[in-house]
């Protein structure tokens, strides 16, 4: 067998250059047949398929020679065992979200996350469970729940990571003060050594191995020779080890000395980076969930004494101690949805607040620690009429609302932090660094000088309590003198850390960004026992070389993301990518936001990224778009990839429901660039038939409405259906809404009173063609509300208006454009009074709001696209401003209402239950849903039918299922509507026909 070292990592650039044109460097065409034949899961030796797996959310990119997702643990060990045969290295992983470079590498990626993620066993009675390595932490928590029970290692990325990735980093959650760290929750792991042999891994007595050891037990032996490793540092490990509770750096050698107890072989494990074993299953220790809490915001006019008052706060054993900074607090101030909160818990304008948190099981008590924490803050001189440096005292908050205002806050200000769109981004690599308490005001106060020499600065967050504080200066990695200055920052922050006896690792491992410090960090013998245990365990370094031990340079930059020669390529664009940096007009810079955080990995809450939470496979999901058009982009994916059946392939599922543009942390706006790569594409190959059926709808539908009954032919043939199908492929499964003569075509441009407030309703070419009662039905409301209708004909007449959405779905950019031409014409005189231009479909009206500014940045479409409003959101903003008067009667008890993907993206959703509240008596209740999965016309191909289905019955069909009989169900998206009705056999009403019933009723 070939050795596997980190000689490896001295041919990665020519590897690097090597897959520029996308030639593999090293035959693997042997290893890929033997895996293609002995694992049923997928097995990836494609380029695409590679440079997804090529990163993780650190800066760092090695393309992997293949990937394979096991179905079965046993296909995992398999995949094992014929990589190392084939001289391979081998990279376990779970959800990529790993800061440090933990996760990527040059042999075969292994992932967990699709397949291997049940939970295996509860043992509730005593709060123990059983899992295997590729569950998702929120996925396992919603199962504890109906238990009492959670895992409460509570990571920001819970929404994504896996218990084997964060076994594999010892990761620390917010609340790490009470509950501890990963290694402190984990009771015992099974796992394959790179040999292949199975091993539990849990409590040995130092005394037992032994005689087990002589008898030959591999286990006890390789146990035993730990224990022994442990033992002989024992003092080393005392004097070097830093005494926080934020030390994830380096093997836990600590776990190995001896005790008067037994010591536990998992613990060695956790924190290993896949770098010893392969994990199967892990024993996890479970706590009581949290039933009450209280928060206390501590308010500081001086951020050092902030930091300084965080050791004396820590004593009323609060569970956690978050420190926000001014930055943050500043920029959650710009954010509408957090202003409310901030100005709940924020009083005036603090340097710094530290949040506390009390959850005991008794409320009283931590009543009672609020208190004391106020009386502490005055103890220790700080008082709402003191001067600046004294300057302070606590909120507290009770309220559950609040308390969960303030976490989301949090949240939002790191997104908002995170989406900076010039090239310098926050870099992690000092991000974690945990100091002991009393020197966190000094730590931080240095740390601000050393960026500062170095030019560049940083806000600061997080876990005060555990002198863990996240700090990322702004750098442009794509440039030498910034990777210079990040070396040089990290140097000189490790040795401040290690002034203050500090872990230099104190919350997302090593990697490749913290590796090679550990000598710095350890000592030289330290170091040594850590190859030792590396090589004991795994001497043919199989298992993810050149982590922990034998790094390469933090700095190499042929490792980076952006490595020397990185460069994309200048493409002609359609739309406006000008808020961005780089080629192609800012294209690069918006394909380049993806930070590979993950967070689009998510399996519930939100909309995104719905084609991901459907098939669970990387190339569906925001990421992996984002990298393979990044990485299509500069070329490192052959020829034209940009345009590849490949980079289409991935698109292909993309239902465009804009939920990536709201819900990812910096803001990745997949859809938009979908319409720009379609654009490619289309010009390149042209346009399949289904396409141009689908895209220029607007164009025939007045000839198909006056052929109605000869264009509903093939929903009521099965042949017909069946020949659709291989013509077209549209899957003879669905039916085609169905063509009618009556559409609405009103002879009047204006109607109700003279003295009305004028509004334009703009007739959408779904609902005017297919369902003009919801028209007819918007049109009632609003004249018996008092306003003047306009409903414009086209200037220079001509076909009726169009938002272009059709042909912007296929890439006919130019198409749409004319569209849009024609509706800024006829629509710029209203808005240029002021008039609302009010619209039912969600998908059309909002593409005013957003595409219309990326091919017009005229004064005319930018009045109307600030003028544009859905329906109900008209009807809201009336209300509110107590002009909208409506004799709205009881009509049912209940609603149960969908959202369309967009109406969430662009938080015009509530917009939709407020305006039912109007109605008297009536419950409305929301389904929490993704996508419906029609999503225009995907749900109508053949090869997405399936998808589509599974998609509804996520969550939506069921729920509709479930409502009774006398439920009115309510979806303002044509695909919406027909995706129940062909789904659950229900009707569904536009709000705008629920209020006109209501209306009628009062008549
Ligand atoms: C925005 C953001 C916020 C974060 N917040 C936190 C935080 O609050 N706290 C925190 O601790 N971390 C945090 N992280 C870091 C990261 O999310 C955690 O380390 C997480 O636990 C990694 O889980 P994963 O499933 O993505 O693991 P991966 O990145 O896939 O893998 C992590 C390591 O585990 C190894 N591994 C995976 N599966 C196995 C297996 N079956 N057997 C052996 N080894 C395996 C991998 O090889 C790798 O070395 C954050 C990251 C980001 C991007
Ligand atoms: S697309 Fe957004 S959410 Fe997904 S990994 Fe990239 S940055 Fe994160
Ligand atoms: S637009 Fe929707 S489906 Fe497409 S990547 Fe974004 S979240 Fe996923």
């Amino acid at each position: 067998m070939r050795h596997v070292d980190t000689l490896r990592f001295a041919t990665l650039r020519d590897e690097w250059m090597t897959n520029l044109d996308n030639r593999p460097s090293v035959d693997t065409g042997a290893l890929a047949l033997r895996l293609k034949r002995e694992i049923t899961g997928d097995v990836w030796f494609d380029a695409f398929n590679r440079g997804r797996y090529a990163t993780d959310a650190s800066f760092y990119q090695i393309m992997p020679a293949g990937v394979v997702v096991p179905r079965s643990m046993d296909e995992a060990l398999r995949t094992l065992a014929i990589a190392r045969d084939d001289g391979r290295s081998v990279t376990p992983r779970g959800g990529g979200t790993s800061q440090c470079g933990q996760t990527v590498n040059d042999g075969i990626v292994v992932d967990f996350s699709k397949h291997l993620n049940r939970l295996l066993s509860l043992d509730a009675a005593n709060a123990t469970c059983v899992v295997e390595p590729g569950i998702v932490l929120d996925d396992l928590n919603r199962q504890l729940k109906p238990h009492g029970l959670w895992f409460p290692v509570d990571i920001s990325t819970a929404s994504r990571a896996t218990i084997g990735g964060m076994a594999g980093n010892n990761s620390c959650g917010g609340r790490s003060l009470r509950y501890g760290t990963m290694r402190d929750n984990t009771l015992s792991i099974d796992a394959a050594l790179a040999d292949g042999q199975l091993l539990h891994f849990g409590q040995v007595l130092g005394n037992v191995s032994r005689d087990e050891a002589a008898s030959g037990d591999h286990g006890a032996k390789l146990f035993r020779d730990m224990l022994a490793l442990g033992e002989r540092e024992a003092n080393e490990i005392n004097d070097r080890f830093p005494k926080v509770q934020r030390r994830v750096g380096g093997y836990n050698l600590d776990a190995l000395t001896p005790r008067n107890a037994p010591n536990n072989m998992a613990h060695l494990l956790v924190g290993s980076e896949g770098t010893l074993a392969f994990t199967t299953k892990v024993e996890l220790k479970l706590w009581p969930v949290i039933r009450n809490k209280v928060l206390g915001v501590c308010h500081f006019g001086d951020f050092y004494q902030a930091m300084d008052a965080t050791q004396h706060l820590v004593k009323l054993k609060p569970i956690a101690v978050e420190l926000v900074d001014r930055t943050m607090i500043a920029l959650g101030r710009d954010i509408a949805m957090f202003e409310p909160v901030i100005s709940a818990a924020v009083r005036g304008d603090p340097d710094a607040i530290l949040v506390v948190e009390f959850a005991e099981e008794d409320q009283n008590e931590n009543l009672r620690r609020l208190k004391q924490l106020g009386e502490l803050m005055a103890d220790l001189g700080f008082g709402w009429d003191q001067p600046k440096a004294k300057w302070g005292g606590v909120i507290e908050i009770a309220d559950p609302a609040l308390q969960a205002g303030i976490a989301d806050f949090r949240a939002a200000g790191l997104n908002v932090m995170m989406s900076m769109k010039q090239d310098g981004k926050p870099v992690s690599f000092v991000e974690d660094c945990a100091v002991p308490l009393p020197h966190l005001a000094d730590y931080t106060e240095r740390l601000n000088r050393i960026f500062a020499k170095h030019g560049t600065s940083g806000t600061m967050y997080a876990h005060a309590a555990e002198g863990c504080l996240h700090v990322r200066p702004v750098l442009n990695l794509k440039l030498e003198k910034d990777v210079r200055a990040m070396r040089a920052i990290a140097e000189e922050t490790f040795a401040m850390v290690r002034e203050y006896k500090g872990s230099h690792s104190g919350e997302h491992g090593d990697g490749i960004v913290r590796s090679e410090f550990h000598e710095a960090m350890f000592g030289a013998e330290i170091v040594a026992a850590f190859k030792e245990v590396k090589r004991r365990f795994d001497p043919d370094g199989v298992l993810n070389p050149g982590k922990i031990v034998d790094p390469p340079k933090m700095d190499d930059r042929t490792l980076f993301r952006y490595a020397p020669g990185y460069r994309a390529a200048e493409l002609k664009t359609r739309l406006d990518w000008s808020a961005y940096s780089g080629a192609s007009g800012g294209f690069q810079g918006a394909i380049e936001m993806c930070n590979n955080n993950g967070a689009c990995r998510k399996l519930e809450g939100g909309v995104m990224c719905p084609s991901y939470r459907v098939t669970r496979d990387e190339e569906h999901v925001t990421r992996g778009r984002a990298n393979t058009l990044r990485l299509a982009i500069s070329g490192q994916l052959g020829p034209d990839a940009l345009t590849a059946d490949e980079t289409i392939d991935a698109l292909k599922l993309c239902v465009s429901c804009k939920a990536c543009r709201h819900e990812c942390p910096t803001g990745v706006d997949m859809a938009k660039m979908k319409i720009e790569v379609l654009a490619a594409r289309a010009e390149k190959h042209g346009l399949s038939l289904r396409d141009r059926l689908i895209s220029y709808l607007p164009r025939y539908a007045a000839l198909a409405s006056r052929f109605s009954s000869v264009a509903n032919w093939r929903n009521n043939s099965a042949v017909l259906r069946k020949l659709f199908e291989r013509l077209c492929g549209i899957s003879a499964r669905r039916t085609l809404p169905e063509w009618r003569r009556d559409v609405f075509d009103p002879e009047f441009e204006t109607v109700g009173p003279a003295d009305g407030s004028e509004v334009v309703l703009f007739a959408d070419t779904f609902n005017r063609n297919f369902e003009r009662e919801n028209l007819d039905a918007a049109l009632h409301v609003l004249v018996k509300g008092g306003y003047r209708v306009h409903l414009p004909k086209p200037v220079g007449a001509g076909r009726p208006l169009c938002c272009g959405r059709t042909f912007l779905s296929v890439g006919l950019v130019d198409q749409a454009h004319a569209e849009l031409d024609r509706l800024v014409a006829t629509f710029a005189p209203f808005a240029a009074r002021g008039v609302p231009i009010v619209g039912l479909e969600p998908s059309c009206l909002l593409t005013l709001r957003d595409e219309l500014l990326s091919l017009r940045s005229d004064d005319d479409a930018r009045r109307i696209s600030a003028h544009a409003l859905l329906f109900e959101e008209f009807l809201v903003r009336e209300a509110e401003s107590g002009r909208l008067q409506l004799p709205l009667q009881p009509i049912a008890k209940e609603a149960l209402v969908h959202g369309h993907c967009h109406q969430k993206s662009f938080g015009a959703f509530d917009a939709v239950t407020q305006v039912l509240r109007l109605i008297p008596d009536l419950a409305v209740e929301t389904v929490q849903s993704s996508c419906c999965g029609m999503a225009g016309a995907f749900g109508y191909g053949s090869d997405t039918y399936d998808v589509s289905m599974q998609m509804a019955e996520a969550s939506l069909l069921p729920a509709v299922r479930q409502a009774d009989a006398d439920t009115l169900v309510v979806a303002d998206g044509t695909s919406c509507r027909h995706q129940i009705k062909d789904g659950a056999g229900r009707e569904v009403l536009h709000v705008a026909r629920v209020l006109a019933m209501s209306l009628d009723r009062g008549v």
